[in-house]
This record gives C-alpha cells, sequence and structure tokens, in this order.
C-alpha cells in the first residue's frame, strides 16, 4: 500500500506484514528526494498538519508521541505550527482517541452477548424477494448465524426463534 499527500507525492510505502501494515518512511524520502534532486533546498519531511492527514487524524499529542518516541519510521518534521487547523477535524467534529484494541468486557457464558445487525435493502432484488439480512453474533463463541429476510418487519420474529 502507498499512501499520497494531497498533492500525489508520495508519503511513504507500506508493505502488509502478516496483519499489518508497517510503515516505510525511509523509501518515500529518497523518492522524494530523488525526485526533486537538483533542487537544493527542498526541505526534508512533513509538517505536522500534514502528518495529521497522512496518520488519521491522529491529535498533535499523539502525533507528539508517534515522533518522540520514534513509533514511525522516518517520521522526518519540518518545523510547523502545532496548533494547526483541520477542516476535515472540524467538519467532522471528531476527537482522535485511539479505539481500544479489544473490548474490556469478557463474554463467557452463551447469550451473555448477542451482537445483531441488519443489513438492507439490496440494491438489486434477489431471487426470492430476500433483500435483507440479520446477523446474530454470540461474543462467547463467535459463532454467527445468518438469515435472509423479505422486510425489516421480519427482524424480531427471527431473533425470537434465535434466542429460543
Ligand atoms: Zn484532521
Amino acid at each position: 500500500m502507498e499512501l499520497h499527500m494531497p498533492d500525489n507525492r508520495l508519503l511513504c510505502i507500506a508493505p502488509l506484514q502478516g496483519t499489518q501494515f508497517i510503515l516505510n518512511m525511509h523509501a518515500a524520502n529518497q523518492s522524494n528526494a530523488n525526485a526533486t534532486a537538483g533542487g537544493d533546498s527542498a526541505p526534508e519531511g512533513h509538517t505536522w498538519l500534514e502528518w495529521h492527514h497522512a496518520l488519521s487524524h491522529a491529535s498533535i499529542q499523539a502525533l507528539w508521541i508517534m515522533h518522540q518516541q520514534n513509533l514511525v519510521d522516518g517520521m522526518k518534521i519540518i518545523p510547523s505550527p502545532q496548533n494547526f487547523v483541520c477542516k476535515g477535524c472540524i467538519q467532522g467534529k471528531h476527537t482522535s482517541k485511539p479505539l481500544p484494541c479489544e473490548s474490556k468486557n469478557k463474554y463467557k457464558e452463551i447469550g451473555d452477548l448477542v451482537v445483531t445487525d441488519l443489513w438492507g435493502p439490496a440494491p438489486i432484488e434477489g431471487k426470492g424477494r430476500l433483500n435483507y439480512y440479520i446477523s446474530f453474533t454470540n461474543a462467547a463463541t463467535q459463532y454467527s448465524v445468518i438469515t435472509f429476510l423479505k422486510d425489516k418487519s421480519e427482524a424480531f420474529n427471527h431473533y425470537r426463534c434465535y434466542a429460543a
């Protein structure tokens, strides 16, 4: 996977290793350096705002930590304002808090927690006009049941069948 800046400059290359993308900033710094070879004063790295955009709108505090602790390989900062204003963050009105890796609650008994998801209507009508589906996943066993529905109103009946 390649990450690009809004102006199409390559920011970094992130090869998939196992289940994680590994951020390799050196490759991008080199290729950008090559691209600007001959130009002498191109600053190396990116501004805090550029890093904020590149790293999923991470807060300045999070960016600071990543930078201080060398968590992102090759993260070079061009001296720039840290109190930047990001239009995307204002429009989304979200604060950038990392999602917890996993739930703190542990569900041991079957039926402690059932996660359900209703999807539909399908953009194209399927065979038998089954345009919705509902899934029930048991948090304790991770076992899922999926049922196809003609109408959303059937969902509760299917839940009763599932719970029985
Ligand atoms: Zn932002």
